[in-house]
């Protein structure tokens, strides 16, 4: 072959090239379209009996030089390409999406500001047990300068032998030592039918991990305007996390802050895993705050301080942590919520590295 041949016929591919492109990119836009489509008609992206009958049509076309296993791989590639596409499309028009809105989203509460650079620290007991308790945790966080307190009313238990917090009683608790100290409140509720009645007592509404995926609590909490604590679920993925979170946004509750808590995993080292990842990317991914617990995700005092400090690094708007007057007689988690001076050792321990701001 000469040399002129080989460029000729060198030539000639490129134009080829250039016209498939041309094409490939016409067939994208039509696929983006069908996406639209199928999006506003809740129909799934992926038609496995579709493809197949593509594949049927391309293959009795074949004329060659490609043998019809060639063929079928190549489209393969170009369907698996295309709906790649519709569910990239599919994640940019979701609300909760950095593309949707590019700047973050701030959750104040009063003169509380979550989300937008100063990281926060909240804590409190894991669940409210009586007056004089939750009295004395919100008088140490008043003085350690705490702003906004939890404390757990509704408790899922995994046993339904375990105490099982006080309820709205636990609210009116927790509320009016809120009030005595000028402190804000997060409290888990775990049933839709509570949700507006929670509205009177508390400043933020938790969900729970085991409740990320209850879609009528999620719907509930997205018919008011209270800002929500959304955990992650033990075994959610972020594509499902942010889909929870998404389900809160739909009904028109802007008002939305992801907590991760660990997820479960084969390591028994601590309580759960805490996936420090998953801080940075739900940042990228969404606008919303994102928070970390570290007393639900290591089970470990011994690590809440360096747990906590690598997700302020990794860019956490805010930290959680467990804390009681005594946490032997806790009547949960009592092995992992410290004691006030615990607590004031780990927060001037993060406040060391300068993160907490
Ligand atoms: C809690 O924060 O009180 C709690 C029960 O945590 P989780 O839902 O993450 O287990
Ligand atoms: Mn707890």
């Amino acid at each position: 072959m000469s040399e002129l041949n080989l460029e000729q016929l060198r030539s000639r591919l490129d134009g080829i090239n250039c016209n498939l492109l041309e094409l490939l990119s016409e067939r994208a836009q039509i696929v983006q379209e069908i996406g639209h489509l199928k999006e506003t008609q809740g129909v799934p992206k992926f038609d496995p009996v579709r493809e197949k009958h593509m594949l049927e049509q391309l293959v009795a076309s074949n004329k060659g030089p490609f043998d019809d296993e060639t063929v079928r791989c190549l489209f393969k590639q170009i369907f698996q390409a295309s709906l790649n596409l519709q569910l990239t499309d599919h994640k940019k028009q979701l609300l909760v999406s950095r593309k949707k809105q590019k700047e973050d989203t701030i959750i104040s509460l009063g003169d509380v500001n979550i989300g937008g650079g100063k990281p926060i620290m909240v804590a409190g007991p894991c669940a409210v047990e009586n007056v004089d308790q939750v009295r004395a945790v919100a008088a140490s966080l008043k003085q350690a300068g705490i702003t906004v307190m939890r404390g757990g009313a509704f408790k899922p238990r995994t046993s339904p032998y375990d105490f099982q917090g006080l309820g709205i009683e636990g609210l009116k608790i927790l509320k009016d030592a809120a009030d005595e100290f000028g402190l804000k409140t997060i409290s888990e509720i775990v049933d839709p039918g509570h949700i507006e009645m929670a509205c009177e007592y508390i400043d933020v509404i938790q969900i729970g991990a085991r409740n990320m995926q209850n879609f009528e609590l999620l719907k509930a909490a997205g018919d008011v305007r209270k800002p929500v604590l959304l955990k992650r679920g033990i075994a959610a993925t972020i594509e499902e996390f942010l889909h929870a979170a998404e389900y809160i946004l739909s009904r028109g509750n802007t008002q939305v802050m992801l907590i991760e808590r660990g997820i479960r995993t084969y390591e028994k080292a601590t309580r759960n895993t805490l996936d420090i990842s998953a801080v940075p990317i739900l940042k990228q991914e969404c606008h919303l705050p994102v928070l970390v617990d570290v007393t639900h995700s290591t089970g470990r005092k011994d690590i809440f301080a360096p747990c906590a400090k690598a997700a302020l690094a990794a860019g956490a708007d805010g930290i959680m942590v467990e804390v009681h007057p005594e946490p032997a007689i806790a009547l949960s988690d009592a092995a992992q919520q410290l004691n006030f001076e615990e607590f004031n050792r780990f927060l001037s321990n993060v406040k060391e590295s300068g993160l907490l701001g």
